[in-house]
């Protein structure tokens, strides 16, 4: 297996208000690690040849479902799909619930999973995926690309959530949030899930309450590829970033595609301290409206650290390639459910 690193220069951190997705810029978020098959292989969207993949994305796009291009943190997506409420579903922000087909059908499965091992459970609140067409989305480092999602914690029934202050572990429904950990580790392809290591802890110790594996938990919680990965600011949200297989490897495909649609035709760039958009538009051969429209600015004056879409003119020579997705074993969680 080939490892592919991925290197970010560091990064300068966001205020951010909004408690519910408390969360700054951190490298923690990115794919730092991505494995991947032999070269050329396709796993995951044979059905559809080099030629017909052409000519259904020049003239039958949709006809493809959805398009995760370029990393979680630095990237976008084709043919969106939005999150629906359901009984089980509760959708925070509509306008920025679009992912993958396959983050969303994840997500459903999931959430049903926890609804009906724990009746009393309320909706899985679903915070940030995506906007529409991916990209940057405030104050994330990535919810790129449709395969980040940030999903609420299970309260005990009667908690009042806008009251809670500090630490969420006491108000939080074990059961219920063990449900939803078991289900993501068995009924869907996770990549990473981050969490602060504090509900990490109170996770584990629930599980080994219930008389889980303790070869299982170490998987979930301890190895060096544990599901499970500490990132600050995330003590009242899990991050769960899916792999979209499909999704993910139609994206690596259309790349050397995308001149041939004009309005497909961009490229993601993280803003570096000095840079200007009007340098940026000469090195890209695009325009500084182009990129201030496609990146939703109003001004030109740039954050260091977000992502922009730069509209091109011809063939990116300077996009990067991401290996295709190999997408590993699921882990079982043994015991009662
Ligand atoms: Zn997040």
């Amino acid at each position: 297996m080939l490892l592919l690193l991925v290197a970010l220069s560091a990064l300068p951190s966001l205020n951010d208000e909004d408690a519910d997705d408390d969360e700054t810029p951190d490298p923690a978020e990115s794919e730092a690690v991505l494995e991947s098959p032999p070269d050329g292989t396709l796993l995951y969207s044979a059905d559809v040849d080099d030629a017909e993949l052409e000519q259904r994305f020049v003239g039958d796009l949709e006809t493809l479902g959805s398009i995760s291009v370029g990393l979680a943190e630095a990237g976008r997506l084709i043919n969106g799909v939005q999150m629906k409420p359901s009984d089980h579903v509760e959708v925070v922000d509509r306008d920025n619930a679009w992912g993958t087909a396959e983050t969303i059908e994840y997500l459903t499965i999931v959430a049903d999973e926890v609804g009906n091992a724990v009746p009393r459970a309320p909706p899985l609140r679903v915070n940030h995926i995506g906007k529409r067409e991916g990209g940057y989305l405030r104050p994330h480092f990535s919810h790129q690309s449709g395969r980040d999602v940030d999903l609420g914690f299970y309260y005990v029934p009667g908690t009042d959530v806008r009251a809670l202050k500090g630490s969420r572990i006491g108000a939080m429904d074990l059961e219920a949030n063990w449900a939803l950990v078991k289900a993501l580790a068995e009924k869907a392809d996770v990549q990473v899930v981050l969490l602060d290591k504090k509900v990490q802890a109170a996770l584990y110790d629930y599980g080994r309450e219930q008389g889980e594996d303790e070869a299982v938990l170490e998987k979930l919680f301890k190895g060096p590829n544990a599901l499970f990965r500490h990132a600050r600011r995330h003590k009242d949200h899990f991050h769960v970033r899916f792999f979209a297989p499909r999704s993910q490897e139609l994206g690596r495909r259309v790349q050397p595609l995308l001149a041939k649609r004009p309005d497909e035709n961009k490229l993601v760039h993280r803003v570096r301290p000095g840079e200007t958009l009007g340098a940026l538009a000469i090195r890209y051969g695009s325009s500084v409206k182009l990129i201030q429209k496609a990146s939703g600015l109003a001004s030109t004056l740039l954050s260091v650290g977000r992502t922009l879409i730069v509209p091109l003119r011809g063939p990116c020579t300077q996009c990067p390639v991401t290996p295709p997705v190999v997408v590993p074993p699921r882990v079982i969680v043994a015991g009662q459910p």
